[in-house]
């Protein structure tokens, strides 16, 4: 533990908040300055654009791209040595190039990056996969990449440290023998309350729930789980509401429908989902009419092979750690039609992030359950579930854990439960429920509602 984190945990709140906004300041430098706000300008304007004339910019942008990691990275320059790289003009022709996956990134990252750490900005990987990778942005990747996220926001009506936020995120907020129910911190810096998301438990929620009412936030974003239990709590307690933001935005984890739909309800606006990674992942937006757009002038998205819904990405804001062709672990489902979005934005449209390969679960024969279906699990249940998980750690055995009100809780929900489980798993997959006061979260603070640990691809 640093001398900082030691000083923190021992002072009171009100200088904890100022310590907050302190680093809130200081992360500001390296997101919001010249390169922010010019590219925040073009992306207005951007939008405007045909698509003919977005899928030029971006295929120039990938010539300038690849021709710059070549000259700066030796991982890729070596990679592409039998390659004529003058030959890669068009997206398509990016199939010519290898596929670069986390573990090559990983074992070759100091020949990878083209900058040095002094100066740069880190971003950290890992979690789901297990492996951790640290790769570094420049600040002017940095800021093009917040200009992007505040952008999308401004869109429906948002607007960055001029509004109020409230953000659930996996940040160390809370000293570990605090004994005052404030589980919140404010960066002043951001105009942000910052809700810790390991400290939501039944019992603490309404805390939680009182802060919101009297800090009013204008959007809420962050873990996507955390908002859900705080809204499953308020819908459980019927508890009023005093603040209607103006967009709801989750982030890092899988949207499921029945969340949505949840949270929709709860705070009687709408959810508006997106696709980024630490590891600099070109963007994906829902816009106003809460369709997903590709943001072309982020990078390429293209599809592993042909039937395969997993990804490979290409992102223009990576110059410090080039992502080129890499198979990132996601799946997404393209729509092909060439429809048009009646937002007005042209830019091709996602159907469907399906997320994290490893979320989802087998049933005994092997077929694979997508976490929205295992979500579906849950949805008929009546109001007196807090959380559940579910984990599968060999291949013919499900494990649910519950979380529930107890004053609410009827055990014949036990079998609702299994009952909705026998049609989607079948007979021969095992059902174990088990009641527990409290379900875990991870080291980042994230709340998972699937961990799968069979090994392997069973097909
Ligand atoms: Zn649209």
């Amino acid at each position: 533990m640093s001398f900082f984190e030691k000083l923190y945990d021992k002072s009171p709140i009100v200088f904890q908040n100022l310590m907050v906004s302190i680093s809130g300041y200081q992360r500001n430098l390296n997101r919001y300055g010249k390169t922010y706000y010019e590219y925040l300008k073009f992306l207005e304007d951007f939008d405007t654009w045909s698509l003919e004339q977005k899928l030029e910019y971006q295929r120039k942008e990938l010539i300038n791209f690849i021709q710059y990691t070549v000259n700066n990275s030796g991982f890729y320059e070596n990679l592409y040595k039998n390659i004529d790289i003058n030959l890669i003009q068009t997206v398509n022709d990016l199939k010519k190039l290898p596929i670069v996956d986390k573990e090559m990134l990983r074992k070759n990252i100091d020949d990878v990056v083209t900058i040095s750490k002094k100066g740069a900005v880190e971003g950290h990987t890992g979690g789901t996969t297990g492996k951790s990778l640290v790769v570094l942005y420049t600040k002017e990747d940095m800021m093009k990449r917040m200009a992007m996220l505040d952008h999308f926001k401004a869109r429906v009506g948002f607007k960055h440290r001029q509004m109020k936020r409230a953000t659930f995120n996996g940040k160390h907020i809370i000293p570990p023998n605090q004994e005052k129910k404030s589980f919140w911190r404010y960066n002043a810096a951001c105009k942000q309350m910052i809700y810790s998301s390991f400290h939501i438990t039944e019992e603490n929620m309404k805390y939680y729930v009182e802060s919101l009412n009297k800090y009013k936030p204008d959007a809420i974003d962050g873990f996507f789980m955390s908002m859900c239990d705080i809204a499953g709590y308020i819908e459980r307690h019927n508890i009023k509401l005093e603040f209607i933001p103006v967009g709801i935005f989750p982030t890092s984890e899988t949207l499921t429908k029945a969340g949505r739909e949840l949270l929709e309800r709860v705070f009687k606006c709408k959810v508006y989902d997106q696709y980024a990674s630490s590891e600099g992942a070109p963007f994906v937006t829902e816009c106003k009419e809460q369709v997903l757009h590709i943001e072309l002038a982020s990078g390429v998205f293209e599809h592993f092979e042909e039937n395969n819904d997993e990804i490979l990405v290409t992102s223009f804001t990576t110059h410090g750690t080039p992502l080129i062709r890499y198979k990132i672990g996601d799946s997404m489902d393209f729509d092909n039609t060439n429809k048009l979005c009646s937002c007005g934005i042209q830019a091709p449209i996602v159907k469907e992030i399906q997320g994290r390969k490893l979320d989802f679960l087998y049933t005994a024969d092997g077929a694979k359950i997508n976490a929205g279906n295992v979500a579906n699990l849950f949805k008929n249940m009546p109001n007196a579930l807090i959380r559940a998980q579910a984990i599968q750690n060999k291949i013919d055995e499900i494990i649910i854990k519950l979380e529930v009100d107890k004053t609410l809780y009827k055990t014949e929900y036990d079998e609702l439960l299994e009952n909705e489980f026998l049609h989607k798993f079948g007979r021969k997959t095992k059902i174990t429920i088990e009641h527990v006061d409290e379900i875990p979260r991870e080291k980042s603070g994230k709340f998972r509602l699937i961990i799968n640990k069979v090994n392997g691809e069973i097909v």
